[in-house]
């Protein structure tokens, strides 16, 4: 059994479908998927809880869980009703991360300062809660500014909850991938894994040990090879995974044994996925 450890199930894109989505992603083997819950901004947190609730119990589909955060270029939104809001919903059971909250310093969007101080603001909020945390970090292209600054913020305000977390869509070097796991944090894969560009990736990934691994699909984006550029679903987590096992050197069943073995552990869950 797979777990998507990071899926944007509240996309306008499965409006149509995502009941038929869910399914499919059981039939791929996909026994549980973390729902995402950044929406548009804070005004939508709450969307994956909603999806949480409307779907779990329905037999065929995956169990789903959700996380709640406020998005990095959403910081500038982050004001006391929001963060009331982040508060209301880490409090909920179905709710097991805050996230992904990070840096992003790829894209313009909120200034850097404004993004660090919201990033902070919600680490003090999912201490509170004892909730791990999912980070989005990226960085402008060959140069490490927002991972400098990230572990600076996290050394300072996070190591010491021992609570860890999930670095998503991971797609650092070795040297950040060690700093993480010293921090205490599982390093998740997505489908970018696979695309004929990411051999630098694929090479950090091969000397990474299978017990600080995850895999997920970031769908709707992200969609993996030979899907690559359409419409990603949860079920597609299947592509990632097998590349990772080729990368390995392990079969696919041991690489799913052991990211849902990890992602159980992280989040102190019983291993009773799946409706
Ligand atoms: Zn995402």
């Amino acid at each position: 059994m797979l777990i998507d450890s990071h899926a944007h199930l509240d996309s306008e894109r499965y409006a149509e479908d995502r009941a038929e989505m869910l399914r499919r992603a059981a039939q791929a083997g996909v026994g549980a998927v973390l729902s995402i819950g950044i929406g548009d901004g804070p005004s939508q947190m709450h969307q994956a809880l909603d999806i949480c609730r409307r779907f779990n119990g329905q037999p065929g589909l995956p169990k789903l869980y959700a996380s709640a955060g406020v998005y990095p270029h959403n910081t500038t939104e982050l004001d006391d009703a929001a963060l009331a809001k982040l508060e209301g919903l880490l409090a909920e059971p179905e709710v097991i991360a805050c996230g992904e909250i990070g840096l992003d310093y790829y894209y313009e969007g909120a200034p850097h300062e404004v993004q660090r101080e919201g990033l902070i603001r919600q680490l003090e909020v999912a201490a509170a809660w004892k909730r791990p945390i999912l980070i989005h970090c990226r960085p402008k292209d060959g140069i490490t500014d927002a991972w400098d600054d990230l572990f600076e913020i996290l050394e300072g305000h996070w190591r010491q909850t021992s609570l860890g977390g999930v670095m998503h869509c991971f797609s650092g070097d070795l040297e950040q991938a060690q700093h993480a796991l010293d921090l205490g944090f599982l390093l998740s894969l997505a489908g970018n894994l696979t695309f004929a560009k990411a051999q630098p990736l694929r090479d950090v990934t091969a000397q990474l040990p299978l017990d600080s691994l995850l895999v997920e699909t970031d769908a709707p984006w992200l969609a993996p090879v030979p899907h690559r550029g359409q419409r990603n679903e949860p079920a597609w987590v299947a592509q990632t995974a097998a590349v990772l096992a080729g990368l390995l050197g392990v079969e696919e069943e041991e690489i799913a044994a052991a990211t849902t073995k990890n992602f159980l552990r992280l989040f102190h869950l019983q291993p009773d996925v799946g409706n």
